[in-house]
């Protein structure tokens, strides 16, 4: 059924989908870097998960897992973006201020642009983040629309898209135009996460 609304059922939808598809992320990572991307983002997802079992709120477990614990570039740029989101008020039983989720996740693009320079068309995770923000604060006014399914439908094809660029930034950028063809990672795993705030809220 649908999960009860929360930062909780997020941490935990996410860690589900991410120990699913896991050894996928890391054969892409294999494919154009070191293959350790799948186990970082399931370490984090299972470092937040022990952490919100002493009282902590899903989406601040989240930032504190990331930011201290996983390692690899995508450590502390997943940790920066959480970092922002966790600052929103996620209520239980209903869904956060979409306005506010929208500032927030555009505060956490600027931050992991800041630490990592990857511009859109990079092939890195910014290319599924950057479209989400953009989504997410088109809809996010409007009463009509479904701003976290239009964050996680701009996500997944920003994502997708990832396949037919050459990487410009982090290990990926070593193999240069050999990643052509693959989809980067962590795009993939961003577009994952709006895929379950989506289903969690709307
Ligand atoms: P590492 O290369 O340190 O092993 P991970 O495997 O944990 O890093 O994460 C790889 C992912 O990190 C890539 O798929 C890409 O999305 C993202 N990434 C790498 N460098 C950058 C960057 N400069 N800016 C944004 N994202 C980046
Ligand atoms: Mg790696
Ligand atoms: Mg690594």
């Amino acid at each position: 059924g649908t999960p009860t609304p929360s930062s909780r059922a997020v941490l935990d939808g996410f860690a589900e989908v991410v120990s699913l598809v896991r050894d996928n992320l890391t054969a892409l990572d294999q494919l154009v870097g070191d293959g350790d991307f799948g186990d970082n983002l399931l370490g984090g997802v299972r470092q937040a998960q022990t952490l919100t079992s002493t009282g902590t709120d899903g989406m601040t477990a989240l930032a504190e897992a990331f930011l201290n614990d996983v390692g690899g570039t995508s450590g502390p740029l997943f940790g920066l973006f959480f970092q922002q989101l966790a600052a929103v008020s996620w209520p239980d039983d209903q869904a956060p201020d979409t306005r506010a989720v929208a500032d927030a996740a555009a505060a956490g693009l600027a931050a992991i642009h800041r630490v990592g320079g990857a511009e859109i068309g990079d092939c890195t995770l910014v290319d599924a983040l950057g479209p989400a923000v953009d989504a997410l604060g088109s809809a996010a006014g409007n009463l009509a629309d479904s701003p976290f399914t239009a964050a996680a439908e701009a996500a997944v094809k920003g994502a997708l898209n990832t396949a037919s660029l050459t990487p410009r930034r982090g290990r990926a950028s070593y193999v240069g135009e050999h990643a052509i063809g693959v989809p980067d990672p962590g795009a993939l795993g961003v577009a994952l996460l709006f895929m379950v705030v989506s289903r969690v809220y709307e």
